[in-house]
């Protein structure tokens, strides 16, 4: 299993966005590509010979860990010339690459509960470095109509007991964002009051357009330079990005703990590059100027085209080669029936249809914008507008209104904990009155459910909870004198507590503390329902599916793996095929028996919505939980590296392990595929064994027998009674109970093992129709 920490971090956008315009043109297609990163121009030829110089005459062994002495002197000599700070050679640490740089720094200063501040739009790799580092990002918005220059109220607002460093890039990628001496002195004097760090990323600092001025904000005074690290490269200003070589200059202890992580990384950026690097700083100022110049040139002509699209605003950037115009006008329409809904889809739009390739603004921290980099020929950029405007003015007004966000919560517990049994109205006692302590007045919720006529109460502290529990159940008629039959309560923030779970079965009380998981509280609801339901008129909690086939019941179990979705959703794919409920039914005993949905609206695995794509189409319209919707969050290998997120899908179901969906069952093929009740006919239990025939009856009792067990042949994991996982404490009396229960109902069914062995979920559930029909 991959760790904690490369699960929390993603490819970077612009990788991905790169690779897919290089397989285009692999392909032959001629793309243009906006989404660089680097200067379009050749690296210096003193560069390129000091280079091959120092390889010549052998110097390509290992250096000294923080870089070669003469490489310091350099920049310590261009710090002084050019930025007016004096450092000493041991206040600085050569690397390879600004980005290795800045990841010595993450290392080196950020811990774990440490709030990184990051205005945004903001360089795709800082986030990911502060995760990495297990600090948290925090991001502050900037506002186009501010330059999206960071404000100083903004950062005074945002800053806690909690924030360590502020990581400030000017100019700014992607926004070109840049701010004078005066806008800098404001910054510096709000993080020397509250001492907190400065990363000063200063690789654009050469790019800077209509005679701005850079300074770097380490040399405003003393103090503001006991706070910063100041960061800066090769790759920009000497068109260099392959070389990798960069710096960072600042405070002893802190290089010298960076030089500390270095030793056990990279050890020491390339020998004869560094060698280069020298040459770079004291001669090269003419090709950077030049190069600045026709940036400059550039920048004009982009924006100019930018601005002469319809309904699009585009700032001018005062330094770096990116413009991020403003296309928030365009995302609520769509192609070819499909909406764009996102600057990933519009990216992804653009890329397919214009052979553009630009980088979304989601990537950076925006949700209005596009990254586009004119860090190509005049000729090319020209040729790329044309292509853009003509592929924006080919989108379509959306036939209806469509909702873009999801409504979606994502809560830091996001499975099953165990529910334990508390036992003794003591312990019962302390844990209401624990609950008590923590449901604050203005944060109380409280809903009563009928549950198979049994009403049972949830008192929570979560809005999240309320609301689903809502949603899934149906309220209960309750009378103000009347009282519940059962109360689980469900309170987050408690200290000292694990999420965690209990129920107390003699007072028909359940627990739920520190996780907001909707399933949590469901599972409780319907043990202590099934409990009551079973005590008062002996019917039985199934926890199975139900399908009706033209009118004839069919229940179904299937243990983790059993593959037990995939075959419902190929049955449903059948005329006069209905789902009854997808994982509990109540079965009351009558002459005959029949099965119920208890519940108003199902609460699925969103891998649902992945076999049955109608359900997809429902995703709009339902709540749903810890879905992926952002493609920071999708972890999946997708074959070509596209995720749906990238063509501007709203969620990735195959990124949503632990995600779930409410649905209402009457919206499958408009109410046509569902039945709330049904006669059962049949009893399958499936299995997956390698000899077993493919259709074998059992006997009720060895049915019954076989599911208290908890493990049918072929499945794996943890033996679960009656494949229940809602069956906390679960005594000899009450497992007794289910199994003659079960018994009972076999026995008024025909019960058949149903091997999956061999063959899809397809025929599999041809055979399952096969024995109702
Ligand atoms: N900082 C910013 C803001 C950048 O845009 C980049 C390169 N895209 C870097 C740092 C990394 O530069 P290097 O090539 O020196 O690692």
């Amino acid at each position: 299993m991959l760790s904690e920490r490369v699960n929390r971090i993603t490819l970077s956008p612009t990788l991905r966005i790169n690779a897919r315009a290089t397989q285009m043109r692999a392909q032959g297609i001629d793309v243009i590509d906006f989404s660089v990163g680097e200067p379009d121009f050749p690296t210096p030829d003193a560069v390129k010979r000091a280079g091959k110089a120092a390889i010549d005459a052998n110097f390509t062994k290992y250096t000294a860990n923080d870089g070669i002495p003469d490489l310091k002197k350099a920049i310590c000599e261009k710090l002084e010339r050019e930025n007016g700070l004096r450092y000493a050679p041991d206040e600085v640490i050569v690397s390879a690459g600004a980005k290795n740089s800045l990841f010595n720094v993450a290392m080196s200063l950020y811990d774990e509960g440490d709030d990184i501040l990051i205005p945004a739009p903001y360089w795709v790799s800082y986030p990911d470095q502060v995760r990495i580092a297990k600090a948290n990002p925090v991001f502050i918005p900037t506002r186009e109509e501010d330059g999206f220059m960071l404000q100083p109220r903004d950062l005074a607002a945002a800053i806690t007991p909690n924030t360590k460093a502020l990581i400030l890039n000017y100019p700014c990628n992607p926004t070109g964002a840049w701010y004078s001496r005066e806008e800098l002195e404001e910054i510096a004097r709000i993080c020397v009051r509250e001492q907190i760090w400065v990363v000063a990323d200063e690789i654009y600092e050469k790019l800077l357009y209509d005679g701005k001025r850079f300074t770097s904000i380490a040399s405003l005074s003393e103090e503001i330079k006991k706070l910063t690290i100041v960061i800066n490269g090769f790759s920009k200003a000497f068109s260099m990005t392959g070389w990798r070589l960069g710096y960072a200059a600042g405070p002893r202890e802190v290089i010298a703990a960076c030089s500390k992580v270095q030793s056990h990384n990279t050890s020491n950026a390339t020998s004869f590059v560094q060698k280069a690097g020298v040459v770079a700083l004291s001669s090269c100022a003419m090709e950077v100027e030049r190069m600045r110049q026709e940036f400059e040139r550039r920048r004009g002509a982009i924006v100019y085209r930018m601005r002469s699209l319809p309904g699009v605003s585009c700032a001018s950037p005062p330094g770096a080669f990116y413009v991020m115009p403003n296309v928030g006008a365009y995302l609520d329409k769509e192609f070819g029936g499909a909406p764009l809904r996102n600057t990933y889809g519009l990216s992804y739009y653009l890329l397919k249809e214009a052979h553009v390739a630009v980088v979304p603004g989601e990537a950076f921290g925006t949700d209005r914008h596009v990254r586009i980099s004119f860090a190509s020929s005049m000729e090319r950029i020209e040729e790329g507008c044309r292509r853009i405007a003509a592929a924006l003015a080919r989108l379509e007004e959306p036939k209806r209104l469509r909702p873009r966000a999801l409504n979606n919560v994502a809560t830091k517990v996001a499975d099953y904990v165990e529910t334990r049994a508390a036992v003794g109205l003591a312990t019962r006692n302390d844990m209401l009155a624990e609950c008590e302590k923590h449901m604050p007045s203005d944060a109380y919720f409280e809903w009563n459910a009928a549950i198979a006529g049994i009403v049972v109460q949830l008192r929570t502290s979560s809005p999240h909870l309320a609301d689903f529990y809502q949603e899934n159940f149906y309220p209960a008629p309750l009378e103000g004198e009347l009282e519940p039959h059962a109360v689980v309560y469900a309170v987050k923030d408690v200290p000292g507590r694990e999420a965690s779970a209990a129920i107390s079965a003699e007072t028909n009380t359940g627990f739920v503390f520190n996780t907001a998981f909707y399933g949590q509280v469901r599972s409780l609801a319907l043990q202590l329902a099934a409990d009551a339901a079973a005590r008062s008129t002996g019917s039985l909690f199934a926890h199975c599916a139900a399908l009706d086939v033209d009118g004839s019941g069919v229940l179904l179990w299937g243990g983790p793996g059993s593959g037990r979705t995939g075959i419902l959703a190929a049955a449903l794919r059948q005329d006069g095929v209905r789902l009854v409920a997808s994982d509990s039914v109540l079965v009351r005993f009558a002459a005959e028996p029949v099965a119920d949905l208890i519940e108003r609206k199902l609460y699925l695995k969103a891998k649902w919505a992945g076999k049955f794509p109608e359900i997809g189409k429902f995703l709009e319209r339902s709540k749903l939980e810890n879905v992926v919707t952002s493609r920071d969050a999708c972890h999946v290998d997708h074959p070509d590296d596209v995720c749906p997120l990238d063509r501007g899908a709203a969620a990735c179901i195959e990124a949503s392990k632990r995600g779930r969906l409410m649905l209402d069952p009457y919206w499958l093929a408009g109410g046509r595929r569902h039945v709330r009740r049904t006669a059962p006919k049949v009893a399958v239990l499936l299995v997956s064994d390698a000899v077993l025939p493919l259709v074998k009856d059992v006997e009720p009792r060895e049915a019954a027998r076989m599911l208290s067990g908890g493990q049918l042949p072929g499945t794996s994991g943890k033996a679960l009674p009656f494949l229940n996982p809602h069956l906390a404490g679960l005594d000899g009396d009450r497992a007794d109970l289910l199994r003659s229960q079960h018994e009972r109902l076999f026995a008024a069914t025909k019960v058949v093992l149903l091997n999956t062995a061999i063959g899809g979920a397809e025929a599999a559930a041809k055979r399952l129709l096969e024995l109702v029909r």
